[in-house]
């Protein structure tokens, strides 16, 4: 038990795991604690992140961010992964913990964090991407996130980087999720293994993100055309964020990125930076991989509370 005292509690609620943490004024985290999510039921939803909350800072201010959609009120509208629907989180907690929370999108939370403690420190203006079952987006602009009308706001995943193209769980064909997530990645692979690429992603257990990149590092020419297929779609999907927000850095995390960087990154900046406008003389944002980790959901939604909090 540390002796710093506590401004915030962060609270990251996923499909599988709530994790929180005890953050000091300076943004270090003080003290963790960790929840199986409750999956399907609202009530224990609410009352484990009380719990959570209570444990590591009662009276605190207290951010959530969370795998779903939220509305302005708080309202977790949508959140497959949690199978639940219309959530009152927000005002919930509040006649729970006797103080609002702060409740927010969980890439969004991110966002934050990793513009303020993370790999995008200092800048105002800032894109994420998180590669990993699909894409998560969060968006900085002029130093706030930006969360939108409806909650809607930074669902990056969902641009849509060729009309008519791959089928997106979303529905929706063509968007960037079905070229660039981590499930993707394994499916391209899976397609030229069908097609009949000779490959050793053939002898792979199963072909996933992390599969490709290791056969990538060994070698393997289809695995390193699929992780060039990957990051040239990046770039394209990246082009139009950065002609629509001219952030200063665009920042790549996720379980995905995390493996594949090595091939993905620099191939996406070779495909972003000619689409981009003005570019040269402009000079294209730097791509860069997350810093905070699992960490920054958590942190951000902390820091998120904090700022709302007033001084
Ligand atoms: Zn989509």
């Amino acid at each position: 038990v540390s002796d710093v005292p506590v401004r915030a509690v962060g609270i990251d609620v996923g499909g599988t795991k709530l994790v929180g943490a005890a953050v000091a004024e300076d943004g270090t985290i003080v003290a963790r604690a960790r929840r199986v999510s409750p999956v399907g039921d609202p009530d224990a939803l609410v009352e484990v992140i009380a719990t959570l909350a209570e444990e590591l800072g009662a009276g605190s201010p207290v951010g959530i961010g969370v795998a779903g959609i939220v509305d302005r009120g708080g309202v977790l509208v949508y959140a497959p992964n949690l199978d639940v629907v219309d959530v009152p989180l927000g005002p919930a907690l509040h006649e729970r913990l006797g103080r609002r929370p702060v409740v927010l999108n969980d890439a969004s939370a991110a966002v934050v964090a990793e513009s303020r403690l993370g790999a995008a420190a200092g800048a105002r203006d800032v894109v994420l991407l998180t590669l990993g079952t699909g894409i998560g987006g969060g968006l900085v602009v002029d130093g706030s996130v930006v969360e939108g009308a409806n909650g809607f706001a930074a669902e990056l995943g969902h641009v849509i980087v060729e009309e008519g193209g791959r089928r997106c769980p979303c529905g929706n064909l063509g968007c960037l999720e079905a070229y660039a997530s981590g499930t993707a990645i394994g499916l391209l692979a899976q397609e030229r293994l069908a097609a009949g690429a000779t490959t050793a992603l053939a002898d792979a257990e199963t072909i996933d993100g992390k599969a490709v990149s290791a056969a990538a590092q060994a070698g393997d020419e289809v695995a390193r055309q699929v992780l060039a297929e990957v990051g040239h779609w990046l770039g394209v999907g990246l082009a139009g964020l950065v002609n629509a927000l001219d952030p200063e850095v665009v920042v790549i995390g996720g379980g995905a990125a995390s493996h594949t960087a090595g091939s993905v990154l620099p191939a996406a900046t070779a495909s972003m930076s000619p689409r981009i406008i003005g570019a040269p003389p402009r000079r294209p944002p730097p791509i860069v991989l997350a810093q905070l980790g699992d960490d920054a959901g958590m942190l951000g939604a902390a820091l998120v509370a904090v700022e709302r909090d007033g001084p």
